[in-house]
Order: structure tokens, then sequence, then C-alpha cells
């Protein structure tokens, strides 16, 4: 990372942090660059779909320059498994040059330690790792994965990742998902985090509805059905996480308010999460094939993706809009994150505080 890309940076924190509740414009878009992917993860349901199309590099120049024109700052790169797309140091690229964040979601199977500095060098500012557990045999199972050799080499990647990052002063984190098969595993993951240098976020598994979108990325509750006593689990492993957030130097990168939010979801046999989110204001996501919506939990919206975003941007009605998507949701938990770092800038001085101290 140069000396330009942290000023963006901190230009980037500061507007959130002090104007981005205030604007009209979204601050961060997520692009699912493709659907398909090298795992089968079972709380995951976009292996699941057959989904029309993706961009070509082309149209992700036109999709970066629109983006740009609609009052974007970052963009966070995801899949599906972004590292399957044979030019995804060239789209790494061409968002960097249209003056966006970028950032890189991957579950780091198909890294090496060449594409990696390929990322870093066309301008990757931040990258994220998916890492449910330590234990190869339940890697298996959490990714329905024949191969007994990918979580050894998913291990050795993340290490590997560690140092070409540090090298680069990007930032690196780890991203879990703590479901009933690594409810138990919170602190020697948060620890592994912290030896290797990553920070790390610990989600829930959130289930949907999918009678009322078209474009759920969460599974649907009747794939994933979680008993009483799983879900009382859950509660105890975000109790710990909470706990490990209290000290000093924790990697856990979660504010405390989403990881208590985490422990009230899975302490009520009929949880409700719909909350008042402002999906589409502040944040949007682009789908494979260029379609837009407000989130990844909401259907795309009619009659605009990549090419005519700005359009969408400009309605004055646009409140609108995002509501009758926001209305036909299943609610959620971790897009609050989001949200949080709008409204309460003492989170976002400590998570910009944990980032600067780990590049
Ligand atoms: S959670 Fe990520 S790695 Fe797992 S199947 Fe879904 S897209 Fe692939
Ligand atoms: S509550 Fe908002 S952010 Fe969450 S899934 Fe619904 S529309 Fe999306």
């Amino acid at each position: 990372m140069t000396l330009s890309d942290l000023f963006l940076k901190f230009r980037y924190l500061l507007y959130v942090a002090v104007f981005g509740r205030y604007s009209k414009r979204p601050y961060h878009c997520q692009f699912q660059v493709t659907r398909r992917c090298n795992l089968r993860c079972r709380y995951c349901c976009v292996w699941r779909d057959e989904w029309g199309g993706e961009l070509s590099l082309k149209e992700i120049e036109l999709l970066a320059g629109n983006l740009r024109h609609s009052g974007l700052k970052s963009v966070v790169i995801t899949g599906g498994e972004p590292l399957l797309r044979d030019d995804i140091v060239d789209v790494i690229g061409v968002f960097k040059r249209a003056g966006l964040i970028v950032r890189l979601q991957t579950n780091g199977i198909l890294l090496t330690s060449e594409l990696s500095s390929e990322l870093f060098k066309a301008g990757l500012d931040d990258v994220y790792v998916s890492l449910d557990t330590l234990r190869a045999e339940r890697f298996i199972k959490i990714a329905a994965l024949r191969d007994d050799g990918a979580h050894q080499r998913l291990i050795e990647n993340i290490k590997m990742l560690s140092s070409v990052a540090k090298r680069h002063r990007s930032g690196r984190f780890l991203l879990t998902v703590i479901t009933p098969d690594n409810h138990d595993e919170v602190e020697e993951l948060v620890s592994f985090a912290g030896r290797w240098g990553y920070l790390i976020g610990l989600y829930g598994v959130e289930t949907s509805d999918t009678q009322k979108g078209d474009a759920e990325i969460r599974v649907s509750g009747a794939l994933f059905r979680m008993k009483d006593n799983e879900r009382l689990l859950l509660k105890r492993a975000f109790q710990k996480a909470l706990m490990l957030k209290k000290k000093k130097g924790t990697p856990i990168f979660n504010s405390e308010r989403l990881l208590k939010d985490y422990v009230e979801f899975y302490g009520l046999a009929k949880p409700d999460m719909h909350w008042h989110c402002r999906a589409g204001r502040h944040y949007l996501v682009v789908l494979p094939d260029g379609k837009v919506s407000v989130c990844n939990g909401t259907a795309p919206v009619k009659g605009y993706d990549y090419q005519n975003l700005p359009e969408l941007y400009r309605r004055k009605d646009r409140e609108d809009i995002f509501s009758h998507y926001r209305m036909n949701c299943s609610g959620c938990i971790c897009t609050r994150q989001l949200e949080y770092l709008l409204f309460e800038p003492w989170d976002m001085v400590k998570k910009t505080l944990m980032y600067l101290g780990n590049l």
C-alpha cells in the first residue's frame, strides 16, 4: 500500500465516521463477481443457484466508473469464489484505477504466493479469508469437500498470505461463520488469527425465508434448520466472543454491539431479524450479471443494472424504491455492522486504530 493509498483510506474512514450518515449516496458496494464456487458450504446457498452470466472485464470497467459516479468509496469483491475468475487481477486493477478502495473476500483454497503478490500489486487494499475451523475433518463436513488435503493447503495459504499482505502493508482479516459444527472453536480461532497477524470477524449463520425474495444469498430455513439446543450453543459461542473482545489486544474486529445482537438473536426461540436498515441508501450489491440490489437478501431492483446505476441515484423517489425492497426481505444481523460504523463514530475510531495497528 502506497502513501496515497493510505491517504485515500484515511479520507474514506473520516468520511464514513463523520459524513456518511448524512449522505444520500451509498458508500459501500459488494460486487459478486461470480457465483461459481469450489466449495459447497452447508450454510450457503450461492452454489445452489443457477445464475445467468458474469460481467466481462469491459463491462466491469463500466460498472467501476458508474460506482464512482454514484458516489461510492469502496467495493468488496465476493462470490462464489472470486479467484475462479481468470481475470481477477485485472478486475482488482479496474476498481483501483476508478479510485475505489478495493477489498477481496476469498475462501483461500486457490491462493498462491505469486497470485497473492499480483493481487496486491494490482491495488488490492484488504483481503478477507474465510476460516471456519482449524480441524481438517470438520472442514470436510462444513465445506462438503472430498479433497482431504484442502484444509492443510488453506492453513498454509493463510500463513503465506499474512506475510505477503504485511509486505504490501495491506489489511488482512479472517472471517468465521459460527455454526453448530464449530461453536466450540471460538477461542482457538481467535488466537490463531492473532498469532498469524490477522484481525477476525465472527458471524452467525443466518437463514432466510426464501418465499420473500429471489436473490437470497443465505440458505433457507428449510435447508439449515437449527434445533433449540443448537441455538443455545451459538448463543454461548457469541458470549465467549464478547468476553474475548474485552481483552486487551484482541484481534476480534466485530463491534461489541454486533456480538451482543448475536447473543440476543440466538437466545430467542423465534427471533425477528428485521430492523430499521438503510440498504440501498448506504450500501448496495451488484450481482454477477450486473443487476443491482439494495442488499444480498433482496430481489434485484427492477429496471436498473450496472449500466444505468447513476440514474437510480439521481431519482428523487429512490428512497421509496429502496423501502419497497427492504420490506420484502427476511431481515438480517450481519449487515448491521455497516450501519453501526455510520452511527457509532467511537466504534469507527476503535476499528480504525485496530486496522492501522495491524498493517
Ligand atoms: S460460503 Fe463462500 S466458500 Fe462456501 S460455498 Fe458459499 S460462496 Fe463458496
Ligand atoms: S434487513 Fe435490510 S440489510 Fe438486512 S436483509 Fe433486509 S434489506 Fe437487507
